[in-house]
């Protein structure tokens, strides 16, 4: 974790910080166009300015240059080393830049400096070391044949591709999908999530500084009806890396199959289980890791454990505990450093997340503590909301809410344990408390879920692959050497020797 300075130091970043509005293509930012949209700091209400909405046009435009480019093969075809050079600067010049950076996120997300300064300072430099590094360093293969034959097999860049992004780590989602498309020798074209596009702006020109030639990165902020279905149905982009909800990653399926049949690699929704095996102590660690599952970035989290499913012999002495560790947890301003959640990132996401704690009481599940926003005159905050008695059959047991509401369901058996655990259409995420290494491992593999973390809540490290069985995602994986496969052709060549 950084080293945290005072709220003073982090509002005088924020006043006399400059927000980027227009694409990059090519190589800069543009000028002109008249579309735009507004964009919000969900802790004040205030707008902090409007933003480019890219049309059809500047898509064509990006695509055009990002194709030139890797036709050149400035990027795609250069040395591996001359790519891991530019990433491990860019890496550096985030780690240069974090601060301002992580200012620059927190008002325009509502997340929190503490959060923001982690994944910028420390994760996103990581992402694009760590790719760099892998870069020549991976192999291709040597076909076993015989004599009269030379075969291999390699890995090439699968060309342009489009990253389409979410809201709620914006920059660390961009460097999920960013660090290893350029590894691998793609030019990207990112779309950021219409309410954070300001980091994204400008990890543009930082890019450039370390070296990134001008066409292989292009940002195209926008909405998604407008900017994200251009690139979602543009017929030279070769691939779509696409992170958000269940329901935009179906249209992504769908403009692929009106237009030219690109891959779309999905990473979308989540509805995770944190099971508590009768055997499991509530120890220190397991109250901090069930709240952090549940209340860590508000509960704005693909992979938040919302269904807490508790032993009923360790119920009550969980719910108190986790209520105690809850009443610590100080919601508000996101840059105070002591701040643990900030705000919902708009305010029609902060009346979702508002109505569904109103559809829970209304199920007949009991919210023992917050759910509410007393204490706060403006901004979209949320005091995090614990619930007991929730059924498997509520809509806030099998809803994404993505707010910082954590649901107790009681279960007499491991047996009961997994069938609540399985009783979800998605399949991100889960955590497992036992003290039994069988049990451990057999909840581990009879769970559908990208990964599942025992005896500790956790997405694992840049090293681990993250991605979603059932509705939860698509084979693609991000994250780990399995991301480049999102990014790579694969070439058989086959020589016939006399
Ligand atoms: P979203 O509404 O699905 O938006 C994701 C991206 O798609 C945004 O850039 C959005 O643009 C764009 N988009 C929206 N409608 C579109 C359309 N009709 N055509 C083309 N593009 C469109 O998701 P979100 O609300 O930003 O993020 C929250 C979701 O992301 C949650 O479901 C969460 O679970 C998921 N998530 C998953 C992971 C993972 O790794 N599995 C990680 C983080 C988040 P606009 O911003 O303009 O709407
Ligand atoms: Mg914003």
């Amino acid at each position: 974790m950084s080293s945290l300075s005072s709220h003073d130091h982090y509002r005088r970043i924020a006043s006399s910080l400059t927000f980027h509005s227009q694409a990059f293509i090519d190589g800069d930012y543009t000028s002109g166009g008249s579309d735009v949209f507004e964009n919000v700091n969900p802790a004040t209400g205030e707008i902090l300015g409007t933003v480019r909405d890219c049309s059809i046009q500047d898509v064509d435009r990006a695509v055009a240059s990002a194709r030139a480019v890797f036709k050149a093969g400035t990027w795609s075809r250069s040395a591996p080393e001359f790519r891991k050079e530019v990433l491990l600067k860019l890496a550096a010049l985030v780690r240069e830049n974090k601060e301002e950076l992580a200012v620059l996120e927190s008002v325009d997300s509502g997340k929190t400096i503490k959060d923001c300064l982690h994944e910028i300072g420390n994760e996103v430099p990581t992402f694009f070391q760590w790719y760099a590094e892998a870069i020549d360093k991976v192999f291709g293969k040597v076909v076993p044949t015989g004599e009269t034959v030379a075969s291999f097999i390699v890995k090439e860049p699968a060309g342009v591709v489009g990253l389409v992004l979410p809201w709620n780590f914006p920059l660390l989602m961009c460097a999920w999908k960013l660090a290893p498309a350029l590894a691998s020798g793609c030019s990207a074209i990112v779309k950021p999530a219409e309410q954070t596009p300001l980091t994204a702006l400008r990890l543009a020109a930082l890019a450039t500084e370390a070296g990134v030639p001008p066409g292989v990165l292009s940002v195209l902020p926008g909405l998604g009806e407008t900017t994200g279905q251009a690139i979602g149905r543009h017929s030279d982009i070769d691939i779509v890396s696409f992170t958000g909800s269940t329901e935009v990653g179906r249209h992504f399926l769908k403009y692929s199959s009106e237009s030219n049949l690109k891959p779309i690699g999905l990473e979308m929704g989540g509805k995770s289980p944190f099971i508590i095996l009768e055997d499991a102590d509530i120890t220190d660690n397991l109250v901090e890791s069930a709240v952090n599952a549940a209340f860590w970035n508000g509960g704005q989290n693909c992979s938040a454990n919302m269904r807490q499913i508790v032993h009923r012999k360790l119920k009550d002495e969980f719910l108190h505990k986790v209520i105690a560790k809850t009443k610590t947890m100080v919601v508000g301003n996101p840059l105070d450093p002591d701040t643990a959640i900030g705000a919902m990132v708009t305010q029609e996401h902060f009346e979702r997340v508002r109505n569904y704690i109103e559809i829970g009481r209304g199920e007949g599940a009991s919210l023992l503590h917050g759910g509410h926003s007393e204490g706060h005159d403006r901004g979209f905050f949320i005091n995090p909301a614990v619930f007991e008695g929730v059924q498997g059959n509520m809509r806030i047991a099998q809803e994404e809410i993505f707010g910082p509401v954590l649901g107790v369901m009681e279960v007499a058996s491991f047996e009961e344990a997994l069938e609540l655990a399985l009783d979800t259409d998605y399949g991100l995420h889960a955590t497992v408390f036992t003290k039994s290494i069988d049990k451990a491992f057999r909840l581990g593999r009879l769970l559908p879920c990208g990964t599942i973390s025992i005896n500790g809540f956790s997405e694992g490290d840049v090293k681990t692959p993250f991605g979603g069985y059932k509705r939860s995602g698509s084979l693609a994986r991000d994250k780990g050497l399995e991301a480049m496969d999102q990014y790579l052709q694969t070439k058989t060549l086959w020589f016939s020797l006399s």
